[in-house]
């Protein structure tokens, strides 16, 4: 099967009779039409490459809803995906000095239905808002609202197609029917790795999932103590995971709904920026891939979990299978090419769709950290 059709079959089996069969197949076929390769790194560790889409994320593949809030990397994925759609008016909101330059062009350059808000405020912030204006009554009135991150259960179901199609692909390379399953996600609302949940539960053969996080502890700290405490968010090199309060976090309760059931099927680390720094320069001077900073904390994760796995933190687990590594590679690393060509020492080619995007001017609007601002601005467009 091709990876539209292996997530076709997902979909329909998911969803079962939601939306007629030849409709989900277009939505499907549409949503997954760029390559999603598993590329070897070392023995048994791999990346999955989702981030050949039009805006380099895999935020691409859950993208095709209406936006509200949003990370890095959603907005200018989102706005693509509804540029001139008519009867949708998408407002994207971004904090102020939070995401690189290019993401700030990518979020800020589309233009028409597609409008931007700079919050003087942090990414936490702009969820806060966000979840404000869907439970305002003036606002509900008079608008439809509805939202493109993570909140929106339509992001995490085509999401959980890619953990498919790179088992299929490890299929096709012959491992030991023997080995252990295991993705490294690295996560911030951890939308993504709850899709790899949702796979699990429809019956693929994951071993475990690393939640690799950042400075930004709040999982790390529930997964150690199983006291969940949101805290305000860091900033760091990864800032689509700089997340205090994930999003995803009721899921996760609700699919393993206790503490022994997510140290069972989680493992999770906190990766420091001066550790992501260096597994970037690492790995390019050992194979010359290049990994973007989110990618790097999953390649670190799994690096740990191997370790931590050789030195039998896990002694109650049946005679050790070998591990078969697959991390998500989230990001293509152009996006971060001021940071990254600076840690390689070595200019990155820019993709032609970000160099367009580019050389055009910055169209954004600055908002206080308020929701009366934005619901002035939501109520000036209905
Ligand atoms: C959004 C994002 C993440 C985090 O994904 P979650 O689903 O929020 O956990 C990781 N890497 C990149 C590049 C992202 O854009």
């Amino acid at each position: 099967m091709t990876l539209q059709q292996v997530s076709y079959e997902i979909a329909r089996t998911l969803l079962q009779d939601e939306i007629p069969n030849n409709k989900l197949e277009e939505i499907t076929y549409d949503t997954m039409n760029f390559d999603v390769p598993l590329v070897p790194l070392y023995l048994n560790t791999f990346v999955l490459e989702l981030f050949h889409g039009p805006t380099l994320s895999f935020k691409d593949v859950g993208a095709r809803f209406l936006a509200l809030a949003t990370s890095g990397d959603t907005g200018s994925a989102v706005g693509r995906g509804f540029f001139n759609i008519p009867g949708i008016e998408v407002i994207l909101l971004y904090p102020k000095g939070k995401v690189s330059y290019i993401q700030e062009m990518q979020l800020t350059t589309i233009g028409n239905n597609i409008s931007t808000l700079e919050v003087d405020g942090t990414f936490d912030d702009c969820q806060k808002l966000v979840k404000e204006a869907f439970t305002n009554s003036v606002l509900n009135k008079t608008v439809f609202l509805t939202s493109a991150n993570s909140i929106n259960i339509a992001r995490l179901i085509p999401q959980s197609f890619y953990y498919f199609w790179a088992y299929k692909q490890l299929l096709d390379t012959k491992i030991s029917v023997h080995a252990d399953l295991v993705f490294s996600v690295p996560s911030g609302n951890f939308g993504n790795v709850t899709a790899g949940l949702i796979a699990k539960k429809m019956g693929l053969p994951v071993k475990r999932f690393i939640a690799a996080t950042n400075s930004n502890q709040t999982f790390l700290k529930y997964f150690q103590t199983g006291i969940f405490e949101p805290k305000p968010s860091i900033k760091t090199i990864s800032n689509a995971m700089d997340v205090g309060n994930p999003n995803n976090f009721p899921r996760i309760t609700a699919l393993y709904p206790d503490i022994e059931l997510i140290r069972d099927v989680f493992w999770t680390v906190s990766i420091s920026d001066f550790d992501t720094e260096r597994i970037i320069k690492n790995t390019y001077a050992d194979v010359q891939y290049i990994l973007d900073p989110h990618t790097a904390v999953g390649l670190c994760g799994m690096n740990n979990y191997k370790a931590s796995k050789l030195k039998s933190e896990f002694q109650n687990e049946e005679k050790t299978n070998d591990t078969v590594g697959v991390v998500l590679g989230t990001a293509h690393p152009a996006k971060f090419s001021d940071i990254i060509s600076k840690f390689i020492n070595h200019e990155i080619e820019i993709p032609n769709s970000l160099k367009q995007v580019l050389s055009e001017k910055k169209n954004a609007t600055p908002i206080q950290n308020q929701f009366e601002e934005l619901k002035t601005v939501i109520l000036n467009k209905a």
